[in-house]
Order: C-alpha cells, then sequence, then structure tokens
C-alpha cells in the first residue's frame, strides 16, 4: 500500500522544526523513516503533515565526555556503530547497534528516533533503561530532559509530549570497575529479537561485586530493569547461581505471547539470557 497523502516539510532548525510541531495540526517529526513510514504504508498512522529533522547539521553530533556519550536526533544507528571512539568509550553502544536490524535499515534509521519510536523490542531502549540514561527535548515551551525510567509508557507510548522533539540522548559511560553485556535470540540475525538481556556489572577495587542489573527487550510493554544487587552484593562473580538468577527473572516478568514464541518460552529465554550476559561480565 501507499501512504496517505500528506504534506512534507524539511525543517531548517531545531527552533523551525518545533515551531512547525506547534503550528500544523497532527504533525510528526520524520528522521530515518524506518519505522514511520512503514506505519504509514499500513495506513496504521496517517499524519496530514512530516516535518524531517534528518538533515539539520546541529543534532548530527556525537559528543564524547568524562561522563557521557550524547547522540544528536539525526545521528543513524550506522554511524554511531562505526564511530571509533565510541567503541572505545562506551562499547555497549556498538555491541548494541550491531544487533539493531539490517544494514540498510541502519543506514537510515536513528538511535533518537528508536528511543522516540518507545519499541519495547528495541535495542537501544534496554541499553538506555539499563545505563540510566536521559533525552534532551525541544519544544515552543522550552528543554526538559527526561530520564530512561519515565520515558517509556508502554508498547510505542513514550512520555514525549505532541509538541517535543528529541534532540539527543545521552548514554552514561560505565566506569572502569564494570562491565557489560548483550544477549539476544532472534529467529534471524536482524530480526527483533524474541527476548534480549543486557547487563551492567559494577565491581568495587578487590574486584566483588558493588551492583549488578539487567534490562530485558521484547518481554514487556516497556523496557524491563531487574537489578540483583542484594543477592550479588559482595559476592565473586563465580558465585553467581543459575537457579536463583533464574527464579529472579522468571517470577518477575510476565511477557505476552505472539506468532513467535508463547509467553512461557519468552520468561524461560530472557531468564537464561540474563544469566549468560551476568556470567559475561567478567
Ligand atoms: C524490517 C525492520 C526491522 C527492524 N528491526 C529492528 C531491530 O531489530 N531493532 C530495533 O531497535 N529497531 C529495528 N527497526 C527499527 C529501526 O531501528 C528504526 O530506525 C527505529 O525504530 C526508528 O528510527 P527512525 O529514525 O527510522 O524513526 P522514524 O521512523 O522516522 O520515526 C519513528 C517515530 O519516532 C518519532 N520520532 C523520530 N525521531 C524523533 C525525534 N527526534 N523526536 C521526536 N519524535 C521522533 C516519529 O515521529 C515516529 O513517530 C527495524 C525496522 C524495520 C523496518
Amino acid at each position: 500500500m501507499k501512504p496517505a497523502s500528506f504534506d512534507y516539510h524539511r525543517a531548517t532548525s531545531v527552533e523551525d522544526a518545533t515551531q512547525l510541531l506547534s503550528e500544523l495540526e497532527d504533525a510528526k517529526i520524520l528522521a530515518g523513516g524506518q519505522s514511520l513510514i512503514p506505519l504509514m504504508n499500513f495506513r496504521l498512522s496517517t499524519p496530514p503533515h512530516l516535518i524531517d529533522i534528518s538533515n539539520l547539521p546541529e543534532l548530527s553530533e556525537i559528543k564524547v565526555d568524562d561522563r557521557s556519550v550524547t547522540v544528536g536526533a539525526a545521528v543513524t544507528h550506522t554511524t554511531l556503530l562505526k564511530t571509533q571512539r565510541v567503541a572505545s568509550e562506551l562499547p555497549l553502544l556498538v555491541d548494541a547497534e550491531k544487533l539493531v536490524a539490517h544494514e540498510v535499515i541502519r543506514n537510515r534509521g536513528t538511535v533518537c528516533g528508536s528511543l522516540a519510536h518507545a519499541d519495547p523490542a528495541g535495542e537501544m531502549t534496554a541499553v538506555i533503561r539499563v545505563l540510566d540514561g536521559a533525552v534532551r527535548t525541544s519544544s515552543v515551551d522550552g528543554e526538559r530532559t527526561i530520564q530512561a525510567v519515565d520515558l517509556f509508557e508502554g508498547p510505542l507510548q513514550s512520555s514525549l509530549k505532541e509538541n517535543e522533539v528529541i534532540v539527543e540522548a545521552i548514554f552514561p559511560k560505565l566506569g572502569r570497575n564494570s562491565l557489560s553485556s548483550f544477549r539476544e535470540v532472534a529467529r534471524r540475525h536482524g530480526d527483533y529479537a524474541i527476548a534480549g538481556a543486557v547487563s551492567v556489572v559494577d565491581y568495587d577495587d578487590a574486584r566483588s561485586i558493588a551492583s549488578a542489573r539487567t534490562a530485558f527487550l521484547s518481554v514487556g510493554p516497556v523496557p524491563i530493569l531487574i537489578s540483583f544487587d542484594q543477592l550479588l552484593a559482595k559476592t565473586k562473580i563465580s558465585d553467581i547461581g543459575h537457579d536463583e538468577i533464574y527464579e529472579i527473572v522468571s517470577s518477575q516478568l510476565n511477557p505476552q505471547a505472539d506468532v513467535h514464541a508463547s509467553a512461557d518460552y519468552r520468561r524461560h529465554l530472557a531468564a537464561e539470557l540474563a544469566w549468560e550476559s551476568l556470567k559475561a561480565c567478567v
């Protein structure tokens, strides 16, 4: 199918984009179009106006400082994946991006578009959740920062207001005593995962675990975070018991069944992937 007719607006600046968004009725931001255009082609979304932000130089930067990697709203998955500084300073972002869709989709799809789209099967939603990151937004009413925990409200539902544009995503860097690992199972490489788990383990100077947490994708309406701090505090990674992790995860997740997997299988898979990703953080 073809999309319903719409007017295309190429924003000349963030200010222009927010102005257009506030003036035009039911307008939508167009970034890479990799989620929005398929929805429009199926007439599941029929916005009368699209505001294209994909060519704005002010949104095309990746900034790395002591604390975080900040990704502008026009930065594609491919650019993030191929940026050497990101690979050395926050390799988890690259590990995750390798699992996002296929190359042609990564070439156009944006990191911030993924977050705005709020798909609980999206790798970057789980990554920003486990890192306790945030997005910065702009609108005619001003700017604000939304923490990842407050951004995702349900499947394809975010807490963005209708007149807000995400201008950048902030991914806090891990400390020198922290390790991360991403595990997922998809029917084919590049497909959305049936389930996935991304773990971060922080160690103290004696190499005991100070903190451990896992964010899950594709097992709930939003990316779900489970902390293992109580269980793991001050133990060695080799002391982690499979059955305890399995029990904690499977008792806290309540996934839905779909054509790809039953709810039970998805829960089982998520628990095993959590175990594997935690054990990989050594
Ligand atoms: C076949 C296929 C397979 C895929 N597989 C995966 C996968 O395995 N994992 C994965 O994570 N993703 C996958 N994707 C989605 C892909 O990652 C998209 O790039 C991403 O979800 C959306 O980014 P986009 O830039 O294309 O956003 P768009 O499609 O342009 O926009 C998506 C939504 O977000 C809004 N939006 C976009 N940017 C902003 C912004 N800056 N501020 C406010 N609102 C904004 C739009 O208005 C729209 O509602 C897949 C897509 C396809 C078509």
